[in-house]
């Protein structure tokens, strides 16, 4: 704390973003490019040494925070580089994507705006990349061990990097063409490009990790085969098992899953496709669901140019100010919240009766409806009460020529005789593949980590528990580790 009482002296600033305007005519991060660093020491310097940091502890990653905010109010940037990977392999991923917990844990929070955490934090990971403190690490020596790390989002990448900077060789194996997972084909460039993954791939390379992409194991290449040929295997292949709309008119064309949409309008940002086949161009657009994805939806749409954009949130317009009572201080309090997409939303003419940032609050979908070629026209939507009662006489249509399913993940996919039946592996109570609190499965020899064994969550967690699950690897492996486990990576409830 380099100044005592920065927190009473200097408000909270959040990093610039660009011009609505500007941003959407592009699929660039919607952030002012160096816009952060100008402010964001005197922001670290509101921290105010509380002495029981509850950030650190609603960290997943039992981030230092109160450590690296001090380096960085005194401009010891490469310290705070030191500390920053202490904890995160990833950090640039999640100072751009995590919904940042530890802020609602920050103790300034109890009666003043937190500490900007999660800024701090991205700040610091991309000075260290610019200054070049960011640099491949490769074992001393080798093992002689080898694992397969099954899936690469940042669960699979965060596993393999510790595990081979244990000394272990390690291939990862994923099903799609390039590596990534969801930070690659789900989540749009706006909110991370994708060089931001490029290159700690290619650190992750640099490092020794091995990558075979378009081999989706279970399918082209058998699990059995795999377990023989390496002495452990990591599961890391996310909960991509979407959830389905069961309403009248589901079939007709234009009604679509949110995974089927993002990953094409991300392709054409690969250069892979021209135009998305999905596009959003010149169409009234309804995205169902009111989460993160849906947001994502609705950024893309209007960077795709859709005529009007609409987004159904089931549940009503949450307050703009913590319960105390429901949601006590340093829990992670239910907030309307208006991401950058939302913000960018005003930009269009949002269909009829949505809010200027496209939402529809209380919105329950009843059906879709369409014209004489079987493609979709209308979305019939209807008010509901706190008990998702239909509220008499508020029922409406929506104009519609692309709806969007956007509506969250049960679990991983369960193929029969795939991935999940040729390893053994069972299902866990929240769906996801089960393990014991170590990512241990029945099977030995055989970890799960990530959204694979946690369902839905979050990239933040994904790498908490890719890092947790090498060390329970390396011991399995070696009899003990070195490998650090991030606090709570065992024991925490889903999502934040
Ligand atoms: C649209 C969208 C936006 C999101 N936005 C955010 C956000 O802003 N912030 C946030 O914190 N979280 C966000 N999330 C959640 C976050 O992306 C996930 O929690 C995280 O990516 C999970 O990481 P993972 O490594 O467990 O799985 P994934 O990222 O899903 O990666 C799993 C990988 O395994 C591969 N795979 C699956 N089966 C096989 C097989 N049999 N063989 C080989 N490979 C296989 C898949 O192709 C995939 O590449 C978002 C999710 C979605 C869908
Ligand atoms: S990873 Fe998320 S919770 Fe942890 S310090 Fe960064 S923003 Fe906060």
């Amino acid at each position: 704390m380099a100044d005592p009482k920065g927190f009473l002296t200097t408000p909270r600033r959040e990093a610039p973003r660009r011009p609505v305007e500007e941003r959407v005519r592009d699929w660039d991060e919607v952030y002012v490019p160096g816009g952060l660093l100008p402010i964001v020491g005197a922001q670290a310097d509101r921290c105010m040494d509380c002495g029981i940091p509850f950030c650190h502890e609603a960290c997943p990653l039992g981030n230092l925070i109160p450590e690296w905010n001090e380096l960085v109010a005194r401009d010891d940037w490469r310290a705070a580089s030191e500390r920053l990977h202490a904890t995160n392999n990833f950090p640039e991923f999640t100072g751009r994507l995590c919904p940042a917990p530890c802020e609602a844990g920050c103790v300034l929070a109890i009666n003043q705006p937190a500490v900007t955490i999660k800024n701090v934090e991205v700040a610091i990971a991309d000075r260290a990349w610019d200054e070049g403190f960011v640099a491949a690490r490769p074992p001393e020596r080798l093992s002689g061990r080898t694992v397969a790390v099954i899936g690469s989002g940042p669960a699979g990448l965060a596993a393999a990097q510790q595990l081979t900077r244990a000394g272990h060789t390690v291939a990862v194996y994923e099903r799609d063409d390039r590596v990534g997972g969801l930070l690659r084909y789900g989540i749009p460039s706006f909110k991370m490009e994708k060089r931001q993954l490029d290159r700690r791939v290619a650190q992750l390379v640099a490092e020794g990790v091995r990558f075979r992409t378009s081999v989706e194991i279970g399918r082209d290449l058998g699990a059995d085969r795999l377990r023989a040929r390496y002495d452990a295997v990591v599961v890391a292949t996310g909960a991509t098992a979407w959830r389905e709309l069961d309403v009248l008119g589901r079939e007709l064309a234009g009604v679509h899953q949110a995974m089927e949409y993002l990953p094409l309008a991300n392709r054409v940002g690969e250069g892979d496709l021209a135009v998305s086949p999905l596009t959003a161009e010149g169409k009234h657009v309804v995205i169902v669901g009111g989460g993160d994805t849906g947001a994502d939806c609705l950024g893309t749409a209007v960077r795709e140019r859709a005529a009007s954009v609409s987004q159904l949130d089931i549940y009503a317009q949450p307050g703009d100010v913590r319960d105390e009572e429901a949601e006590p201080w340093p829990t992670y309090p239910k907030l309307y919240r208006l991401s950058a997409a939302h913000e960018e939303a005003g930009e269009l003419r949002t269909a009829p009766a949505a809010d200027a940032d496209a939402r529809l609050f209380a919105a329950s979908t009843l059906r879709f409806t369409g014209d004489a070629d079987g493609h979709v026209r209308q979305v019939h939507l209807v008010e509901v009460d706190a008990g998702r009662r239909p509220r008499v006489g508020t029922e409406r249509g929506l104009p519609a020529d692309l709806v969007l399913i956007a509506l969250g993940f049960h679990g991983p996919e369960r193929r029969a005789g795939g991935l999940g039946d040729q390893l053994g592996l069972g299902i866990g109570e929240r769906g996801g593949f089960a393990r014991d609190a170590a990512f241990a499965t029945e099977v030995p020899g055989v970890f799960v980590a990530g959204d694979a064994g946690r369902g839905q969550s979050l990239v933040v967690w994904a790498i908490a528990e890719g890092r947790a699950a090498a060390a329970a690897v390396d011991r399995w492996l070696t009899g003990s580790t070195r490998l650090p486990v991030p606090i709570g990576a065992h024991d925490r409830p889903m999502g934040v």
